[in-house]
């Protein structure tokens, strides 16, 4: 058997944090080599796993380089600000990054971008097997329904969500708009209010509900005249994620760099 990969979980003691502590603990294919949270946190000085009633001799620490130091892979799920301080360890120790935080951005896309080109990184702002398939299936629509059809993008998520629309909104709207030759830069129109014209049937509009606690929920809607396609994705547990990220990270064994998604951990280009 291989030696199992060494994990180390960015955001340790948050809810995908969590997730992925259970995910790992569970996967004899990988280990849990550090576990990182910001300096702040209550659980620092604490066992990893304590909250599972788990000891996994590793414990939570703000020290990069400690964590870092022999690790194959770092999984962050935090903040932009703290996944480019991780992304600029990681290529100072040589270790593989996969990003699920999401609401970078354009400038901060363009530093993970450069910076995989020394170290292997998966960047996905949904790391689900079904939401990467709904990707696929939003491009294959788009194709078909490429005229006469409004294209709209709802998503609900939980109270704590702190950025909108949600990262895979954005993607799927990508998707969508690159499948039509468009650039959603230019044709995005992120919510409406009051007096907004009839709606121009280039754009592709967004509408965010936050609430409770969805996990997350992601429809694509093609409105045409007489008739309405709707490919909807439902996120039930945090587990969807973690599992995807545990993927990806067994994915980049064996390759020393490069900027792959879950099209590429999947086999779906
Ligand atoms: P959370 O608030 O529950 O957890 C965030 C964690 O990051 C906490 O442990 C927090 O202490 C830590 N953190 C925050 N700022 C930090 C800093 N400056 N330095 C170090 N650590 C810091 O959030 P969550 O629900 O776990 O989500 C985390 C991120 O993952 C969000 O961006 C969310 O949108 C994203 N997310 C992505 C996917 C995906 O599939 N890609 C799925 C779910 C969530």
């Amino acid at each position: 058997m291989l030696n199992p990969l060494k994990v180390v979980i960015a955001g340790c003691s948050g809810r995908m944090g969590h997730a992925l502590l259970e995910c790992v603990f569970a996967d004899a294919e990988l280990v849990l080599h550090g576990a990182l949270d910001r300096a702040d946190n209550p659980q620092l000085g604490r066992d990893a796993g304590e909250h599972l009633g788990e000891v996994s001799g590793v414990t939570v620490t703000d020290n990069v380089d400690e964590a870092l130091k022999n690790a194959d892979v770092l999984i962050d799920f935090t903040r932009p600000e703290a996944s480019m301080v991780y992304l600029a360890a990681c290529q100072k120790h040589h270790v593989k990054m996969i990003i699920g935080t999401t609401g970078f951005s354009a400038e901060q896309k363009l530093v993970i971008e450069a910076a995989s080109k020394n170290i292997a990184t998966v960047f996905a702002p949904n790391m689900s097997v079904g939401v990467t398939l709904l990707i696929n299936l939003v491009q294959s629509a788009a194709k078909v329904l490429n005229e006469g059809y409004d294209i709209e993008i709802i998503e609900a998520h939980h109270r704590h969500k702190i950025d909108a629309p949600s990262g895979t909104a954005l993607r799927l709207g990508e998707a969508a708009a690159s499948a039509l030759g468009r650039d959603l830069q230019d044709c995005a129109v992120y919510g409406r209010e009051g007096i907004t014209g009839e709606r121009d049937p280039s754009t592709i509009g967004f509408a965010t509900v936050r609430g409770g606690d969805v996990v997350g929920d992601h429809t694509v809607l093609f409105a045409g005249i007489g008739e309405r396609v709707e490919l909807t994705h439902k996120a039930s547990s945090r587990a969807t994620f973690a599992l995807g990220a545990l993927r990806a990270s067994k994915f980049l064994i064996g390759k020393n760099a490069g900027l792959f998604d879950m099209q590429d951990v999947l086999s779906l280009r």
